[in-house]
Parts: structure tokens; sequence; C-alpha cells
């Protein structure tokens, strides 16, 4: 009786060091990533699915295992990578011009001079929807309507009061602003409960699909007084939304011209280079795969790719581009 008892702890003893050992013997060989992104109806979140799934193919030979977070977006993103709770997020370029330089969200908070370029990805635009039945024709016609400009933490806040400011309107006392999150956005214009909202994403998106294939009819608002953006940031270039190509649902019969920016891949400094090398070199060595996981890649070039960034190169990705002669 004696003995067995010693001889089931000894084997439970055994057991517990068993389960205790397991998981740091794998943990000392993978090393584990995540990517920020954005709302799941956005294109960073597909992105970020993209990304993961090219250097988890080959697990085996860097021991990398990446996976992703749906976000509140750019802002988020960077944050959490300076905060060491992300290795990677997905930033719009203007957003990444921002915190390396101490700009907007950081102002306060200074230049983030650990934060690091991977290299860029889709172009983004800068948009405005709004309910056909709410007679809004233009920026102007927002006057006393019920307006998303998105979330704190998102990329597309500020190029909605950049857009609004440009056209001399005040978000804190022109309209009734709500602060949603992106993938809120479209139910709440469907069920009536706002009348417009603003948006930076890459196309087609789930988002704009979703707002233009309900009962209440949605169009695309064009973007006024670009010029005058263009002249005072240096990252935002003139754009147009392909809304007859992408959502045929939209009211609209003609492209929208608006204004623009780019999806990048940010990380920081205290990434080990080896990490960023191989997510880099999965990406860019199968670039014709990668393009082809969402419609938004079409026109990537792996040049393009290295423009639009404006913190420093991370010296994992500078490694592989040097050694492909891209830099
Ligand atoms: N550009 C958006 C933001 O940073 C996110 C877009 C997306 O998720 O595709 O707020």
């Amino acid at each position: 009786m004696k003995k067995t008892f010693v001889l089931s702890v000894a084997v439970l003893f055994g057991f517990v060091m068993l389960l205790g050992a397991a998981p740091a013997q794998v943990q000392a060989k993978t090393t584990f990533v995540t990517i920020g992104t954005g709302g799941i109806t956005g294109v960073y979140y597909p992105t970020g699915g993209a990304i993961a799934k090219m250097v988890n193919k080959k697990r085996k030979e860097y021991g990398i295992r990446a996976t992703v977070e749906s976000t509140g977006g750019s802002v988020f993103n960077i944050n959490a990578v300076m905060a060491g709770d992300l290795e990677f997020g997905i930033a719009q370029s203007d957003r990444q011009y921002q915190a390396t330089k101490g700009l907007a969200d950081w102002k306060d908070k200074g230049p983030q001079k650990d934060l690091r370029a991977v290299f860029s990805i889709h172009a983004e635009t800068v948009d405005l929807i709004a309910a056909v039945d709410a007679n809004i024709n233009s920026i102007q016609d927002l006057k006393g309507k019920r307006v998303n400009i998105g979330n704190v933490g998102s990329g597309y806040r500020q190029n909605a009061i950049d857009a609004l400011t440009a056209n001399g309107l005040d978000y804190k006392k022109d309209f009734h602003t709500e602060s949603l999150k992106a993938a809120e956005a479209p139910g709440m214009i469907q069920d009536g409960r706002i009348d417009a909202a603003f948006y930076t994403v890459g196309h087609p998106s789930g988002y704009y699909k979703e707002a233009t294939a309900g009962k209440r009819k949605v169009k695309f608002i064009p973007i006024t007084n670009v010029d005058s953006l263009l002249k005072k940031y240096p990252y935002y270039a003139k754009a147009v939304t392909l809304v007859t190509k992408f959502y045929p649902g939209a009211a609209n019969t003609e492209d929208v011209p608006t204004f623009g920016v780019k999806a990048t891949l940010v990380t920081s400094a205290k990434v080990p280079d080896k990490v960023v090398y191989a997510i880099v070199k999965e990406v860019f060595e199968n670039f014709d795969t990668f393009k082809k996981l969402h419609p938004a890649y079409t026109g990537l070039t792996k040049q393009s790719m290295l423009e639009g960034l404006s913190a420093p190169f991370h010296p994992g990705a500078l490694k592989y581009y040097k050694e492909v002669g891209l830099k």
C-alpha cells in the first residue's frame, strides 16, 4: 500500500515535471510574434494574415510563429509596438511620419525613436460616405448631421479632421460627432443611426461592401480642397476612389476624387534582426504568391514597397534589401 503510494507520487511528480518542462522547450525553439492590424472588415486584417501566412509556411526553418490581432488601427498599433505589446503593426504612412517626428498623436510623447520601417504595402484612400436620404452632397452638407470620424487609436480619425478643417468645418461644433470603430460604422449607417462616415482603407474592403450592400442607399462624397492639404502635409497624395469598379452597390455613377496615404508595416528596434529578416525575405522571395492574397495589392512592385516610409529601416529588413540590390 505504502509502496504504491510512493510510486504514484513519483509518477505524478514526473508527470508534473514533464508538463512544466514541455512548454519551455517548445518556446526556446519558437519565437512568437503578433502583427497588429485593424477592424476585421478593413484591409489591414487580411494583410496581417497574408504576411503571417508567408512566414508560417517556413516555421520549421525560421522557428517563427506569427499571429494576427484585430485592433483599433494605426495609432494603437504604433503605440503597442513601442510598448513591446506587439512585435509588428500595420500603420498608415502619415502616422508613421508623425510618430517618427513626434507630431499629432505623439506631440506630448515626442519622437518615437525606436520605431522602425519594414516595408510599405497597398495604397489607401480617405473616403467619406453618406446615406442618400440624408441629403449630403458635399463635406459642407455634414453640418448638423451625425458623422463618424473614427475611434481614437485609428489612423483615419486625423485624416477626417484634416479633410474637415481644410473645408472650414469643426468636428467639435458643426455636427454630432461619433467616434466609432470602423467595423461598427456600416451597420450604423444601415440602421439609420448615423448619416455619414469617414474611413481610410485599401480597396476593395469589406467595410464599403457592407456599407453599400444594404437597403439604405449610400454614396461616396468627393473630398474638396485637397490641394491645400497637399501643400500643408508632405505625406498626403492626390487620389481617386474607384467606386464604380469596386462597389457597384454605391449610388455613385462616377469615381470620386480624394487624397490618400499608404499602408506600411512597422516594428521596433528591439525586435531581433533575424525575425524581421525572415518576414521580409518570405514576402519578397514569394512576391507573386503574396500579391495574389488580396486584390488591393494589384499594383505593388518590390521597389514601391520601399517607398512612403519615414522611420529608419529595421536592420533586419535592410540586410535583405542590400542582399538583393533593392537598397
Ligand atoms: N487605415 C485604417 C486605420 O489605421 C485601417 C484600415 C484597415 O484596417 O485596413 O485606422
